[in-house]
């Protein structure tokens, strides 16, 4: 078989990448090991977010966000958004400074992001009952995708539209490389010829990538969030919430409450170093790191630790070193690309990051910004520095960076 483009795994970012690679007149083939959305991005909270850490993330994230709202118009396949807006909230002086300054910087870079008095919040929020002195952004822009799996179909939907295949249970097993440059996959079952290869296999993005010899720097790392069962209390139109300090977000889920945030002390999980059947189900997840960051907003949302828990879920995010994604062309080797480090936002910036990169695939040269994300901006990096830093990564989500590394924090979620 043979194709222009062969994208590799079929989560959001592979989809994403497909799509937009047909759109622009390509044919393309995805070969996914399970199915289609299976894996980190069917486990997703679907939360889209505007503000960000910086401009380059801030344009992709607002596209995104566009892109998600008018899916239709241009995918040709319906996909429902809640326009929820959503309340960044800060109840200590620090991070008070730190939403202060997003608010300047996000607006600088054409995010709608307000400022909102805690009698606004109390007014639009069912779940959450401010008790101290806080801080409130509001940000009328932000959506999510009630179930992550409606994002997923639309574009499995849209790419068959335009003639994608998308073959499922079909795990990539070789990369050949003649002479510098890739030349298609080998498959389970064939083999498929093609000039570009983009790895887009999530947190099995290292050990795809090694099958052409190709080291990509990214850290897995555990990611969970609960669903409570059904409470008549809880609005469904209600917004999302992040509580910034405690690193925690909530939204209206299925009648009850969605709730997710990040643990100082998260656990990193490396797929090579686990069985080669290892799946998302196989992932230990633990409700008691979830109950103690509850635990940091009892007196505001006491349902996130004592309602009965409907879902539990997780998966793994591909944390960076500098929490950017990393997307584009592998160096010295001609023809493999890499679309991922999600930093948790590979979901909501799907959209945008697909079409960019697709962009940069069939034209040759990279959307404005775009470069900055190259795989290879952090040459040889020892495993173990490369695990330190996206665990820092990933438990300084919405924290400011310390002294001296401000461009490190990552806020996607
Ligand atoms: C609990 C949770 C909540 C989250 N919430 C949000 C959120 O609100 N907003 C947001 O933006 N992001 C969120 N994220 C992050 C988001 O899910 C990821 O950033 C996104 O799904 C990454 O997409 P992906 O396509 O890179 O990976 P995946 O969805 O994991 O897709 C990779 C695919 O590659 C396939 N694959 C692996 N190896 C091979 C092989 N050898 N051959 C063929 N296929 C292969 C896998 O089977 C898989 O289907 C969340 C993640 C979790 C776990």
């Amino acid at each position: 078989m043979d194709a222009d483009v062969v994208v590799i795994g079929a989560g959001a970012l592979g989809l994403s990448t497909a799509l937009h690679c047909a759109l622009a007149g390509r044919s393309v083939v995805v070969a996914e090991r399970g199915t289609a959305g299976s894996q980190a991005s069917g486990r997703a909270a679907g939360l889209f977010k505007s503000v960000q850490a910086d401009e380059l993330r801030t344009r992709l994230a607002r596209r995104s966000i566009a892109r998600a709202a008018s899916f239709g118009d241009w995918a040709g396949v319906p996909l429902e958004v809640a326009r929820s807006g959503s309340f960044l909230i800060a109840r200590t002086a620090q991070h008070r400074e730190y939403l202060a300054r997003e608010l300047a910087q996000s607006r600088g870079w054409g995010a709608d992001v307000r400022e909102a008095d805690p009698a606004t919040v109390a007014e639009r929020v069912s779940f959450y009952r401010a008790v101290r002195e806080e801080f409130a952004l509001w940000c009328p822009e932000d959506i999510y995708i009630a179930e992550p799996t409606a994002l997923i179909e639309a574009y499995l939907a849209a790419c068959r539209l335009r003639g994608v295949v998308v073959a499922e249970n079909e795990p990539v097993t070789g990369i050949p490389v003649t002479g510098g440059r890739v030349t298609g996959v080998q498959t389970a079952g064939r083999a498929i010829t093609a000039p570009v290869v983009v790895d887009a296999a999530g947190g099995w993005v290292r050990q795809v990538a090694e099958l052409a010899g190709a080291p990509v720097p990214l850290a897995p790392v555990r990611h969970q969030l609960l669903i409570t069962g059904p409470d008549p209390g809880i609005d469904p139109a209600d917004p999302i919430v992040r509580v910034v300090d405690a690193a925690v977000y909530l939204r209206p889920s299925r009648g009850g409450l969605m709730f997710g945030g990040f643990e100082a002390d998260p656990l990193p999980l490396d797929p090579r170093q686990q069985p080669p059947s290892f799946t998302t189900d196989d992932l230990p997840l633990d409700q008691i790191v979830l109950r103690n960051l509850a635990a940091q907003v009892s007196a505001e949302v006491p349902a996130a630790g004592t309602a009965p828990v409907a879902e539990h879920r997780g998966g793994l995010f591909t944390m960076s070193p500098d929490g950017r994604f990393v997307a584009g062309p592998v160096p010295d080797l001609t023809g493999l690309w890499v679309a991922s480090g999600c930093n948790g936002s590979g979901f909501s910036s799907s959209p945008a990051l697909g079409e960019a990169l697709a962009t940069w695939i069939t034209t040759g040269a990279p959307p404005p910004g775009m470069a900055a994300l190259s795989p290879a901006r952090f040459g040889t990096l020892p495993d173990d520095a490369l695990i330190a830093r996206g665990l820092w990564q990933y438990a300084h989500y919405y924290d400011p960076a310390p002294a001296g590394q401000p461009e490190t924090v990552s806020r996607g979620t």
